[in-house]
């Protein structure tokens, strides 16, 4: 690239305020900084030519917990501790759904499904017995009642004739969102330099290099790089998880109407616009699917064509698209937003419901960042 003085000192200055990564987090982080301090100079450094993670990538799922989900979350880091992430995830969809309209995210309030399998009774009866547990905890944490609910499930002879149904969950358009938030942004006068990779963070000197050899300078700093932050931050205890999907022609007959958990959320399928998209079974190859590198592995691809077949017969022969994103996880399913060092904020592993939580953590990391300055 050749850069001109003019570009070379406007990208190298420091801004009160510099965030790396474009992506749902970024964005919000960014857009609360300017909602709280519009005197403050913001930048965001994006390593692609746009969002180029998970946030633009995703299945759309404003979801914000899965009855088996929970439970198994419940059992491994106990109760308090996945109600905090729950009350995250709502607060999240709520403040994104204020921040951007729902036309604007094509949002649909359409309902979430859980599945199980067809002869496994007592897997099924187990997660129903808790039905009440968790309708009394969504109550007292979130004021929602009755939230889950036992359905027959009519429609999808592949699956057990009994599901749990979530009234509360929807489904949206990510990059319909991701657009409206970077017009937001824009709007709000933070600038998003795209195209700018940064392979080192110098905490010391307060600067960040670029692939291209630029040496940026910051005066306070975030880190939203999720799925990519061992790269930068190896310490981090955040590891990439890649997520291969698909998306069908429009099927005649589509039986789908809302979104779709299966196998502890591990799968997850939905419509759009007569389509079924379908991705997630990573569990089937977590080593292959610890990675950053986007791409696909047969392994998975027959895994989910298999089971594409089993929601409607035929449709592997309709596949329109493949893709894959990178998700941030790690040990707890708790987003690390931690202070590197006076000036360096975190604000990773947004693990498998980025969409709920990311506008929500975009507020925390913005009151943290303004009340250091
Ligand atoms: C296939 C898939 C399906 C999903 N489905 C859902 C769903 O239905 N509902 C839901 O709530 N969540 C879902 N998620 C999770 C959700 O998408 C993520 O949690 C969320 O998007 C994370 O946002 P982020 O901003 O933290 O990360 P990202 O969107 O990954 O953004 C990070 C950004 O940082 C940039 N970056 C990285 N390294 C550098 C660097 N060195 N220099 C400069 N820039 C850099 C990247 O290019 C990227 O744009 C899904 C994820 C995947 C992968």
């Amino acid at each position: 690239m050749n850069y001109s003085f003019w570009e070379k000192y406007f990208i190298e200055s420091p801004a009160d305020i510099t965030i790396i990564g474009a992506g749902i987090v970024g964005l919000s982080t960014a857009i609360s900084i300017k909602e709280s301090r519009p005197d403050l100079d913001v930048k965001i450094i994006e390593r692609s030519c746009s969002p180029n993670g998970a946030s633009t990538k995703n299945a759309g799922f404003s979801c914000f917990g899965s009855v088996s989900e929970l439970l198994d979350d419940i059992d491994q880091n106990g109760e308090s501790a996945c109600m905090e992430i729950v009350r995250m995830r709502w607060h999240g969809l709520k403040k994104l759904t204020a921040r951007v309209t729902p036309l604007h995210l094509e949002y649909q309030l359409a309902g979430g499904t859980e599945l199980f399998d067809k002869n496994n009774n007592v897997v099924q009866e187990h997660y129903a017995d808790q039905i009440s547990y968790l309708n009394q905890l969504m109550d007292d944490h979130l004021g929602i009642q009755t939230c889950y609910s036992i359905q027959p499930n009519k429609m999808l002879n592949a699956f057990h004739d009994k599901c749990i149904f979530n009234s509360h969950e929807g489904i949206i358009n990510p990059v319909s969102m991701m657009n409206q938030l970077y017009r937001i942004a824009v709007h709000a006068g933070i600038h998003i330099l795209f195209g700018h990779n940064i392979t080192e963070i110098d905490t010391k000197n307060h600067i960040l290099t670029t692939a291209n050899q630029l040496k940026i300078n910051y005066k306070h700093l975030i880190v939203c790089t999720n799925g990519f932050t061992q790269r930068l931050l190896p310490d981090l205890d955040v590891y990439p998880a890649r997520n291969q999907v698909l998306i069908t022609k429009p099927l005649k007959d589509n039986p789908l109407h809302s979104g779709y958990h299966f196998d502890k959320g591990y799968i997850y399928f939905r419509q759009y616009q007569g389509r079924i998209l379908l991705g997630g079974g990573r569990n089937m190859d977590i080593a292959g699917e610890t990675t950053d590198t986007f791409g696909h592995t047969a392994i998975i691809q027959d895994y989910l064509t298999d089971i594409l077949d089993r929601i409607y017969p035929g449709a592997s022969g309709q596949i329109e698209c493949w893709w894959s994103g990178i998700m941030g996880v790690g040990p707890s399913k708790r987003p690390v937003t931690d202070w590197i060092d006076d000036y360096t904020l975190t604000g990773v592993r947004l693990g498998g419901m980025g969409v709920a939580i990311g506008s929500y953590l975009g507020d925390q990391l913005a009151e943290k960042i303004v009340q250091k300055l």
